[in-house]
């Protein structure tokens, strides 16, 4: 079999079959009480993505896990040990993150819509809010007039400039998501006037990239950005949280993202900053690029036919699990995830199969023409990169499967 470059080489073959985490699916699947499909994930293949990220960052930025990638509450609990703060964006991943350990001191909050009862929770265990609106900072201030705590705020800019190239922008032109630049200088007179607890700066201008330089791009005109807004706020800021948009191969002739021209670009940008921003620390809050190669999907295969000389492969799995691998999330086109029969992990690719999922709707599509091994009904196949906007990006209740199993492996 020639080995698929998508798949991360901690992932291996044992008695032929798929092994994570050194056991066979077969194994973990009887662990899960025979139960597919199955999200596993690989803790190891998350350790070996933060190593190779500290080796390339400058050693004053910090990394920051964004928990909308994957919140499993094992796998956060895991993650909190490893990472430098958390940020989530709903009260429901707030608790989850403090369910693991995380220290409410580098646990940040953004979001457009946070409802009175999400900025309580916040404030009363005092994780930082990045601050979405000044009406949002006035609910904020008057919640921590009324419980008695101070407000940590730091403010969202929706900055002046997108990240090029990227799978889905959030930032450039008139966005939904932070404030923008013009209107920064008033906001952190508010906050400066409400005697809040000031924190610095979150700049996310967008997801999803492989290209380095267009990263780089970004992280420069971020670092202008906040030390010109940084004049207008009381003390300098004391984190600069410069977003992320590390993005992962999914499809074939992607190119890895070139970390180490990011590290080496960002400890240059970070050596000729501003002086304003000479004690503030930075961080880059990262979700796919940490978890997304980690969990694999396993689902079984049910049935197997013909039609019009094309063989399908149908299986127990499908977009309601795992929406982004058939193609209907935030992509235009459709291109096959990589995939493989974990039972016969081992043998030679023998033939072209469409692998289907168990849903009355033609979106639901696994694999278009993959060359697999002969594969059988009760085949185990896996669908890699699973790890980030699997199982909770997926539209589950949608005819009424049971959902899925999730192991950390
Ligand atoms: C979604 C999101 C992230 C994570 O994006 P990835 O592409 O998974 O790295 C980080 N920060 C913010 C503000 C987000 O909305």
């Amino acid at each position: 079999m020639s080995r698929d470059h998508r798949i991360h080489p901690l992932f291996t073959e044992q008695d032929g079959e798929l092994a994570v985490a050194g056991r066979t699916v077969s194994r973990w699947i009887a662990e899960a009480g025979g139960r597919t499909p199955l999200f596993l994930y690989d803790c190891a293949v998350i350790e070996a993505k933060i190593a190779d990220l500290r080796a390339a960052l400058p050693k004053e930025v910090g990394i920051h896990y964004a928990m909308k990638a994957n919140p499993m509450p094992e796998l956060v609990a895991w993650m909190a040990g490893q990472v430098d703060g958390l940020d989530v964006a709903s009260a429901g991943e707030l608790k989850v993150a403090l369910a693991a350990g995380g220290d409410p001191s580098h646990i940040s909050f953004a979001g457009p819509g946070k409802r009175d009862f999400e900025l309580e929770l916040a404030i009363g265990v005092g994780a930082t809010l990045n601050i979405e609106s000044a009406r949002e900072f006035a609910r904020a201030a008057a919640i921590g007039d009324r419980i008695g705590k101070p407000v940590r705020a730091a403010v969202r800019v929706n900055p002046p400039f997108d990240l090029k190239a990227s799978g889905m922008r959030m930032g450039g032109g008139a966005k939904p998501f932070g404030v923008d630049a013009e209107q920064v200088p008033a906001l952190l007179a508010e906050i400066e006037a409400a005697g809040a607890d000031f924190r610095g700066f979150h700049v996310f201008a967008g997801s999803q990239n492989l290209s380095a330089e267009a990263i780089i791009d970004a992280q420069r005109k971020t670092i202008d950005l906040v030390a010109d807004l940084a004049e207008h706020a009381a003390v300098p800021p004391p984190l600069v949280n410069l977003g992320g948009g590390f993005g992962l191969p999914y499809f074939p002739g992607d190119q890895p993202l070139d970390l180490a021209a990011v590290g080496a670009a960002l400890e240059k940008t970070l050596a000729a900053r501003d002086p304003i921003l000479a004690d503030t620390r930075f961080v880059v809050e990262l979700g796919r690029y940490l978890v997304g190669e980690c969990g694999v999907y396993l689902t079984r295969a049910i049935d197997r036919k013909m039609s019009q000389h094309e063989v399908f492969i149908i299986t127990d799995g499908g977009l309601h699990h795992q929406l982004a691998a058939s193609g209907n999330f935030g992509t235009v086109i459709r291109r096959n995830y990589p995939l493989a029969n974990a039972s016969r992990f081992g043998a030679t690719d023998a033939e072209s199969l469409n692998v289907v999922g168990c849903l009355c709707t033609p979106l639901d599509r696994l694999g278009d023409k993959v060359m697999l091994p002969a594969t059988e009904v009760g085949d185990v196949i896996a669908v890699f990169m699973a790890g980030a906007y699997g199982f909770t990006a997926s539209p589950t209740a949608f005819l009424s499967h049971e959902p899925p199993a999730e192991m950390l492996a």
